[in-house]
């Protein structure tokens, strides 16, 4: 096989370089101008790599096509990764180091010594020793999350290019704006995308095959007191922020997320305003079956109520909406999907398995919208940190199970 024009690892190292930081709280999609820079440089170069049917949405959502090479009916697969990177920390000036030949031990960021990546808090990189491990210099994030995606998938499509003779099915190719701070995917169109199902590619561990996430629900627990001045207040004022105080208080500390992991659900207020005629807690529950999501509201529905007897005169509220579901649901009735991502990675010669996301994805947005979308790895690790990082294993590795993803889908004609 002819390899690709760049390899993986420059082309990733190119990427990172453009800075694609997201922002919270922007009017507009994308939310910040860097994520088109990276948008019109990927449109670019897909034209160049013979990619069809390009195109870029008001909303910087970009998508392509690489057409068929065989005769039959295959179904079109799509792929997907995210061009932003999360505002949690600086995606400015990122300067990509990469330790080549890593021997183990720690790795000390040279742009600020602080920062030490040590296989004591990451015994994935035991695995890594005589891989080429890159990180940032330590003062930005990396932003392998998700640029190792985005240069797998268009790594795919150059290897594709240069070995016209590979059997594979059409493939829609889509890079998507504004992941990182929710709201982006809810601009992409899914039926013009035109694909069957897809994969996005924003996963961690090699071999590693998401096919859960959350279900999610959220909103306020509001409680209503009487305000009156505090000098001629007996007898008057309700002061809400004690009801607060007594719900938060009594919200079981095993049901925190800083002590849930593995398939534990959690639930947690994580802000809010106190005063005394108004105290609200925003508050997220979260959980893998939507029978725990219930018990946990009913749970919440309880306390607040015992907060509001506890304190005379104050009243409470309580909105809470499904945000998003766990994506099982849906990709039960297409366990092929997540098989064939299995495969792919065996092939790959990675150990495959499948794993909850504790969180979710555009995938699982995706996938209740019509488009069944397992999430798959990347090679990269902790996201959102100075000490991200992956590897030119890594991010060759996920390459490689794109390419046998393609060539497993053409080999199973017409099952969709
Ligand atoms: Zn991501």
């Amino acid at each position: 096989m002819r390899p690709p024009s760049e390899s993986v690892v420059d082309r990733f190292l190119r990427y990172v370089r453009i800075n694609t930081e997201s922002r919270e709280g922007a009017e507009s999609v994308p939310s910040t101008a860097g994520q088109w820079d990276l948008i019109r440089l990927l449109e670019r170069e897909l034209r160049d790599l013979g990619a069809v049917d390009i195109h870029v949405s008001e909303h910087g959502m970009l998508r392509a096509r690489v057409p068929s090479t065989v005769a039959r009916d295959v179904p079109c697969v799509g792929l997907l990764a995210h061009v932003d990177t999360s505002p949690a920390v600086s995606g400015a000036n990122v300067t990509p180091i990469v330790h080549v030949n890593y021997q183990g031990g720690d790795l000390v960021l040279p742009g600020d010594r602080s920062q030490v990546l040590s296989p004591a808090d990451w015994p994935v990189l035991r695995d890594m020793v005589g891989d080429d491990v890159i990180t940032s210099d330590g003062t930005t994030l990396l932003g392998s999350d998700d640029k190792a995606g985005v240069a797998a998938i268009m790594t795919l499509v150059d290897v594709l290019r240069q070995n016209a003779d590979l059997p594979h099915g059409p493939i829609a190719v889509g890079f998507t704006t504004d992941e990182e701070v929710g709201g982006g995917i809810d601009k992409f169109d899914v039926a013009a995308f035109g694909a069957a199902f897809a994969y996005t590619v924003d996963g961690d561990a090699l071999g590693e095959i998401n096919d859960e996430s959350w279900n999610a629900r959220g909103g306020t627990i509001t409680f209503h007191g009487l305000s009156a001045h505090p000098g001629s207040a007996k007898g008057v004022m309700i002061n809400a922020a004690y009801a607060a105080a007594h719900f938060l208080t009594s919200l079981p500390a095993t049901l925190r997320p800083e002590h849930t992991d593995g398939r534990d659900g959690f639930i947690h207020p994580y802000g809010g305003t106190l005063d005394v005629d108004r105290a609200a807690v925003t508050i997220i529950l979260r959980d893998f079956e939507v029978a725990g999501l219930d018990e946990q509201e009913a749970l919440v529905r309880r306390l607040a109520a015992d907060a509001v007897e506890a304190c005379p005169g104050v009243t409470v509220e309580i909105a809470l909406r499904d945000q998003y579901r766990n994506m099982r649901e849906v990709l039960d009735k297409h366990p092929h999907l997540v098989e064939w991502a299995l495969d792919a990675a065996r092939r790959a010669g990675l150990p495959a398995r499948t794993r909850a996301i504790r969180g979710g994805t555009d995938g699982s947005r995706l996938t209740f919208r019509g488009l069944p979308c397992p999430n798959i790895f990347t090679g990269g690790h902790n996201f959102h940190s100075p000490l991200e990082f992956n590897s030119r294993r890594g991010l060759e590795k996920t390459a490689e199970t794109l390419l046998h993803l393609a060539r497993i889908v053409a080999e199973h004609r017409g099952e969709r």
